[in-house]
């Protein structure tokens, strides 16, 4: 099984031979604050599409800091800090934010549209062409956990 997707560090490596289940550009403002980024571009993995060879080298801290019961933790290295992925407590998706997690962003599918904008964000409406949503996009259905 060859990976068409790996990230992570040269301590935990990330694979997946499979495709995302939804990529998106996140304005969301969780995703501003950990990444610090104007937008992120955000892939989703089926959990057990997204691996890791070496899960004793993770260090785990909430996603969201305002909400810290919430299902997303952020997976570091322990060796190096280098950001993993984010997984889910409810163990339905893997996250792989291909700019910041080790992926080469040339060879990763571009977001197909744009999540989490409404006005509320003082700044224009995207105009790529690529759908904006309020959220995820409307036909997303998360998969069961495991
Ligand atoms: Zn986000
Ligand atoms: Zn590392």
């Amino acid at each position: 099984m060859t990976a068409k997707y790996s990230g992570g560090c040269s301590h935990v490596h990330v694979t997946s031979a499979a495709e995302p289940i939804d990529n998106h550009e996140c304005h969301c403002n969780v995703c501003k604050s950990v990444t610090k980024q104007h937008t992120t571009h955000v892939a989703f993995f089926n959990y057990g599409d997204l691996k890791v060879d070496h899960a004793e080298k993770i260090k785990r801290v909430p996603f969201n800091a305002d909400n810290p019961g919430g299902p997303l933790e952020i997976c570091l290295c322990t060796e190096c800090n280098s950001v993993l992925m984010l997984d889910d407590k409810q163990r339905r998706i893997r996250v792989a934010v291909p700019n910041v997690m080790g992926y080469d962003t040339d060879k990763f599918p571009k977001a197909t549209y744009h999540a989490f904008w409404d006005e509320s964000k003082g700044y224009p409406r995207p105009s790529d062409g690529r759908p904006v949503y309020a959220g995820l996009r409307p036909d997303f259905a998360w998969p069961a956990g495991s």
